[in-house]
């Protein structure tokens, strides 16, 4: 299924849900977390409804690969100089609430530094 109705994410890169979006192109749309856990917390979504990190196969590895490389780009265009972090939920035990496949970039002063 490359779009799902009832998906919260799908809706938003249908625009039928707003969004404060960082980031668009054809494969991929970046929106600012609703909860942010840092000063700037963003979520790379692919526009086609992949469940989860689980779900990847060979045929997307240059999707992958584009939502890697563009974190270091977004966190610069945002004003992140001091480094960032990056996370994927994958599944029930993985902590995944939404149910289609997003990439967390964290960045700014990190309040849930060690030391
Ligand atoms: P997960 O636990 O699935 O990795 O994280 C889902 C993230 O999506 C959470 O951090 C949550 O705050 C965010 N989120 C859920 N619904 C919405 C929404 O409607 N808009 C935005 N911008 N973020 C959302
Ligand atoms: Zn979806």
């Amino acid at each position: 299924m490359s779009h799902d109705p009832n998906c919260i994410f799908c809706k938003i890169v249908a625009g039928q849900i707003p969004s404060k979006k960082a980031f668009e192109d054809e494969d991929l749309i970046v929106f600012h977390d609703i909860q942010p856990w840092a000063p700037v917390h963003v979520l790379i979504v692919p526009k086609l409804h992949i469940v989860s990190h689980a779900d990847l196969g060979p045929e997307h590895q240059s999707l992958a690969g584009k939502m890697m490389v563009l974190a270091p780009k977004l966190m610069r265009d945002l004003g992140v100089s001091g480094g960032f972090r990056t996370l994927i939920n994958t599944g029930r035990d993985g902590g995944q609430e939404v149910m289609h496949l997003h990439m967390h970039v964290m960045g700014g002063p990190r309040p849930w530094a060690k030391g």
